[in-house]
């Protein structure tokens, strides 16, 4: 099923984001993940997609394939254009089209250091949008930054740059990781505002490991709340107290979230089935509710 369908069908959709085990590790690793994540029933699972495409999304695909052809749970794909050609993707979009892969979320990926002026063909996530649907008939989501991407100029521009995505046919939006909700509702209220009325599903990242959670600050500018950086200085060095505060505080999150009318939760699980678990548990009946 296509996923715009899902949003239209439930008020707030719970999906899980994973990615392909790295470059030596054994793709079969993610098989006992998927196993776990399943039986919690997201409506949607997607899978991440290797920026500079060495693998040329050999793992995506087969990851994706078995999330919709073994567990019957729709998928959707990462595709990154940065430094593909059209007929790369063209190639890559038939292989999904053939695993019944039916959505795709269409990303720019992160430019390599020194590639910053060599010239692409796809410039921009919203390019890539245009050409998967023009020539295709996917579901199609793009990313949305409530804290401005951090190659962005200005916080404006970089709303007027998604409204490109959506103008080129993005049928949803997802989120960058926060920590601060705030942020998220003054965004929202400025893109309705310019007419971008796709659903948008929030992305939230339990903060389990300090260090991962200090590199996607630097590399994506996200704002860390004061009441979040006590915990990490309180409990950095007992990962089991770190991780109830983390699913707490994101427990919190979501449940301010999902009263205030989001469209969707996007709970990136960093391949950990527990996080998940533990996670639906504290929302499940908000989410039926
Ligand atoms: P774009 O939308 O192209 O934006 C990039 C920058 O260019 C922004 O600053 C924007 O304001 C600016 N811009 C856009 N259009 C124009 C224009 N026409 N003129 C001038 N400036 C413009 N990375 C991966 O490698 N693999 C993944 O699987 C992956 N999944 C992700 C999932 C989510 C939900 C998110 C939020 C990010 C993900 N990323 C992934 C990271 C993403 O690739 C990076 O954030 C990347 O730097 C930007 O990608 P984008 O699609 O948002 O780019």
């Amino acid at each position: 099923m296509k996923i715009n369908k899902i949003f239209e069908k439930k008020n707030t959709t719970l999906s899980f984001e994973i990615f392909p085990p790295k470059r030596d590790g054994d793709i079969k690793t993610i098989y006992n993940t998927l196993d776990e994540l399943a039986v919690l029933k997201p409506d949607y699972m997607s899978v991440t997609y290797g920026a500079a495409g060495s693998e040329k999304g050999d793992k995506t695909i087969k990851i994706a394939s078995v999330i919709k052809n073994k567990y019957q749970i729709e998928a959707l794909a990462h595709l990154t254009c940065v430094g593909a050609t059209s007929k790369e993707i063209s190639e890559i979009l038939n292989r999904f089209r053939n695993e019944n892969i039916e959505n795709i979320l269409a990303l720019r990926g992160d430019i390599p250091i020194g590639k910053e002026n060599e010239k692409r063909e796809f410039g921009y996530a919203s390019d890539l949008i245009k050409y998967i649907k023009k020539n295709n008939d996917f579901t199609v989501g793009g990313a949305c930054y409530p804290e401005p991407h951090i190659e962005s100029k200005s916080r404006i521009s970089d709303i007027i740059n998604l409204k490109k995505k959506v103008d080129n046919g993005a049928d949803f939006l997802v989120t960058q990781l926060f920590f601060d909700n705030n942020y998220y509702y003054d965004f929202m209220k400025d893109i309705r505002s310019i007419d971008i009325n796709v659903p948008v599903t929030v992305g939230i990242m339990p903060a389990i490991n300090k260090r991962q959670i200090e590199r996607m600050v630097t590399m994506c500018g996200t704002t860390l709340p004061v009441k979040f950086k006590k915990i990490f200085d309180k409990y950095e060095d007992n990962p089991e107290a770190l991780k109830d505060a983390g699913i707490a505080y994101a427990s919190e999150q979501i449940i301010d979230l999902i009263s205030s009318g989001v469209d969707g939760i996007h709970l990136y699980v960093m391949n950990k089935p527990e996080i998940a678990k533990r996670l639906v548990k504290n929302i499940g009946g908000i989410l039926k509710a």
